[in-house]
């Protein structure tokens, strides 16, 4: 399907199969198997499955298949494989392409789980992994060599967004023969087009702004029919991290809004980092979208936008944050992104406890510092609610 529709036709249209009944909506096919006409059949279809023939849902499923269209689509990828959670998409991409001697180049400031993955499993499989600064392009042209297979990195990190080049990253791994490998979560697949500007394989955990509304947990790695069909696939249908049908169908859901959503959040972003300058009891605000931003020139350039999240940093410490956290009334304390409803996230004691103390003052992880994902919520309301929340600090 070579189409020329723009994304929020993609978004709505893309990859729609429909069974004999003509359903209008996407129909969830809650099956784990399929049967035969006969024995001839099954024996062939085991041979080599046709485009609208599954085998067993852990392989594929009607459902599945058309959020993996539907995305590819969206991502100007060739193909992509759903998986069972973000980290399942991660560990997939990974897991499925290196060996024990492998070399990996990755930035250091990563989602917990990512860092996991390529401190604790890949190395423990024999695959050597060095870590650089994301944002410093020399760190990266030093790290990466002729025998190194891969890079790694977020697009934009967690929680202080900051942005990787992907364009200049690409361009050095690509000199060396490594694949480039980028976790696009924060970014979006809307703002963030991360294939256009160089990378192979792009990883969503789709728990974020593709369902929206904090209800499934999912994954998708993006990338050529041969990466996708011939690495991940096999790996991912045999080692079990494959998506269920049910969440491909809300995902499917999700993604019809998925534009208006990534754009209303962003506008409403961009008004409260702006707000939050001005603010007494405020002492930083990270938003690639405000002018004080280290990254703005390259935000702009590369996403068009700051984004849907704003990291700020309150008065007080750890005890002026949670006095803010506790006085907040829309905005709810949790740890997912991407979601209808705002939320606030205090790292240093949530999702990034587990990093020791000189780990977390590399990457800015401060006492004050504060995550909010935002949501769709009025953003004069947000405002409002953010303000109150500072004068009880
Ligand atoms: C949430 C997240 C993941 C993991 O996704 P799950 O769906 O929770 O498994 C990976 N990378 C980034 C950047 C994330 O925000």
């Amino acid at each position: 399907m070579t189409k020329d529709w723009k994304t929020r036709t993609t978004l709505v249209h893309e990859g729609s199969r429909r069974s004999q009944y003509g359903e209008m909506a996407e129909a969830i096919f809650l099956t784990q198997g399929f049967v035969y006409p006969t024995a001839e059949a099954a024996e062939a279809r085991f041979v080599k499955a046709g485009e609208d023939e599954f085998i067993y849902a852990r392989y594929g499923n009607p459902t599945t298949r058309m959020f993996e269209e539907r995305i590819a689509a969206l991502e100007g990828t060739e193909d992509a494989f759903a998986t069972a959670s973000g980290m399942a998409a991660v560990n997939g991409a990974l897991t499925s392409m290196l060996r024990a001697g492998d070399h990996v180049v990755s930035s250091r400031a990563l989602f917990g789980s990512c860092l996991y993955i390529l401190e604790e499993v890949l190395t423990r499989f024999g695959v050597k992994v060095t870590f650089v600064d994301g944002a410093d392009l020399d760190q990266w042209r030093r790290a990466v060599t002729p025998g190194t297979k891969a890079v790694f990195f977020e697009s934009m990190s967690n929680p202080t967004l900051e942005l990787v080049d992907i364009r200049a990253v690409a361009e050095i791994a690509h000199a060396q023969g490594a694949l480039v490998i980028v976790d696009n979560v924060f970014a979006t697949p809307i703002f963030s087009r991360a294939v256009e500007q160089g990378a192979d394989v792009v990883v969503y955990s789709t728990t974020k702004h593709i369902d929206g509304q904090g209800r499934a947990l999912g994954g998708v790695i993006c990338g050529t029919t041969e990466f996708i069909r011939k690495v991940a696939e096999p790996y991912m249908k045999h080692t079990g991290g494959s998506m269920s049908p049910f969440t491909a169908w809300m995902h499917l859901n999700g993604m019809a809004t998925l534009d208006l959503r990534c754009r209303a959040m962003a506008d409403s972003a961009a008004r409260i980092a702006a707000a939050l300058e001005g603010q007494a009891q405020v002492t930083r605000v990270i938003y690639p979208g405000l002018a004080s931003h280290p990254q703005h020139a390259l935000a702009m350039a590369q996403m068009g936008s700051g984004g849907t999240l704003v990291t700020f940093e309150v008065a007080g410490g750890k005890d002026g944050a949670f006095r803010f956290m506790n006085a907040l009334e829309i905005a709810r304390i949790s740890n997912n992104l991407g979601d209808a409803k705002t939320i606030a996230t205090h790292p240093a004691t949530t999702t990034h406890q587990r990093l020791p103390q000189d780990q977390k003052d590399a990457l800015g992880i401060t006492p004050g510092l504060i995550r909010l994902s935002v949501g769709l919520e009025d953003a004069g309301d947000l405002i409002a609610d953010l303000q109150t929340a500072l004068a009880a600090i």
